[in-house]
């Protein structure tokens, strides 16, 4: 018989596995601590902050679908970057990390790096010389973010692998924003894969939650180790409702990248729409390094309109389908504007040098049905123009 694929795998990861009732779907274990079998004999699991039998079946379908040796499941995103930064630096290292990447990210980086927990230094990862920089600041820690937020620059994951082991560092790739159906980073030569698994991976808006992906057993351990002591793994809850958004991951990820080429369509030929950002389009920067490395472009666009503050808030007071919000990846609609929601942490020349705009619009296309999703952008941006 042949192996079962990744996708097969993670739909059936911890189906049909209860001995006690035999419970088809893996249940939620609530309890905080477990009994020793014995004097000095612990069960697979003591207590839950260390490990939980919930949150280990989510972890396992993680690691299998990012093709890693383990995962490390925590209770956020940022809970995740923070056992990377806490288990990989220490004052002195160096932490080398793209100037346009998550706000939130840049906040944590700059904010432990203030306090002198290591030292830190923005770059422009896409751009041709980015080899030599690495290899000229021979960073500890290398953090990549690809395709990035909110701009969606593509970073060629194989090349700043390469460079940053050259130099000893160790390489980590934020895949928050394809998620492993369209990118797996450990394949390309990272170190490390970090998500915020709020977005894609739980994909129905409702848990906040993070994960490390280690490409080895010893890096896994560590961060395990680190977890458990900074206290931010996920809870039994949230490890489920993780599992079950995970099992239909691949068919979520195709209707949100089907939908988005839509959004692109119409975008590309609004005169109310001044650049469309999408790796997907030709004429993008990254299109090629995409088509290389990524097996699909994604579910998340980024445009900006002409004018000013007038038509962004015409604009999103028009739309009906696409919700006002932070955060991307759920099986609904939203739209935020990364100037004042999701990159307002960063200092308006901070915001400048990444790129962003005051026009500039990120949707997180949905799993609705396509042709209702354009219809309402297409009402939204006429208003504009005739405005
Ligand atoms: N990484 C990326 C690319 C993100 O977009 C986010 C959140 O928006 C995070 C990390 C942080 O994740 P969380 O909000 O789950 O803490």
């Amino acid at each position: 018989m042949t192996e079962p694929t990744p996708i097969t795998r993670t739909v059936r990861a911890g189906i049909d596995q209860d001995p006690n009732h035999g419970a088809v779907v893996a249940p939620i274990y609530l309890s905080t601590t477990y009994t020793f079998e014995d004097f000095g004999v612990p069960r697979a699991h003591d207590y839950s902050r260390r490990g939980n039998p919930t949150r280990t079946v989510l972890a396992g379908a993680l690691a299998t679908l990012e093709g890693g040796a383990g995962a490390v499941v925590t209770a956020s995103g940022m809970g995740a970057i923070s056992t990377v930064l806490h288990a990989l630096l220490k004052p002195g290292d160096l932490l080398l990390a793209p100037h346009d990447c998550y706000g939130g990210s840049w906040r944590l980086f700059d904010a432990l790096a203030s306090k002198g927990n290591f030292e830190l230094k923005l770059v422009d990862l896409t751009a041709p010389d980015a080899a030599d920089v690495i290899a000229r600041e021979r960073p500890t820690l290398l953090w990549i973010e690809t395709p990035s937020n909110p701009l969606l620059r593509v970073s060629d994951i194989a090349a700043l692998s390469a460079a940053g082991h050259a130099v000893g560092a160790t390489v980590v790739a934020d895949n928050t924003f394809l998620s492993p159906i369209w990118q797996r980073p450990l394949e390309l030569g990272v170190d490390l894969v970090v998500h915020s698994t709020t977005k894609y991976l739980n994909g129905h808006s409702d848990v906040v939650g993070g994960v490390v992906v280690a490409a080895t057993p010893e890096l896994h351990t560590d961060l395990l180790w680190w977890a458990n002591c900074l206290g931010v793994t996920g809870g039994a809850f949230d490890a489920y409702l993780g599992l079950r958004g995970l099992r239909t991951l691949h068919l979520r990820m195709a209707a949100h990248e089907a939908n988005a080429a839509r959004v692109v369509e119409l975008l590309g030929q609004h005169p109310a729409v001044s650049a469309v950002h999408y790796p997907g389009l030709a004429a993008h920067p990254g299109h090629d390094l995409a088509r290389r490395q990524q097996s699909g472009f994604g579910g998340i666009v980024t445009f900006e309109l002409h004018g000013g503050e007038l038509q962004v808030r015409t604009f999103l007071d028009a739309l009906t389908l696409f919700c006002p919000a932070e955060s991307l990846g759920g099986v609904e609609s939203l739209v935020s504007h990364p100037a004042t929601m999701t990159h307002a942490s960063m200092p308006p020349q901070v915001q400048a040098a990444a790129g962003i705009t005051p026009t500039m619009l990120r949707l997180s296309v949905g799993i609705e049905d396509g042709a209702d999703l354009v219809a309402d952008l297409s009402r939204a941006l006429d208003l504009i123009s005739r405005g």
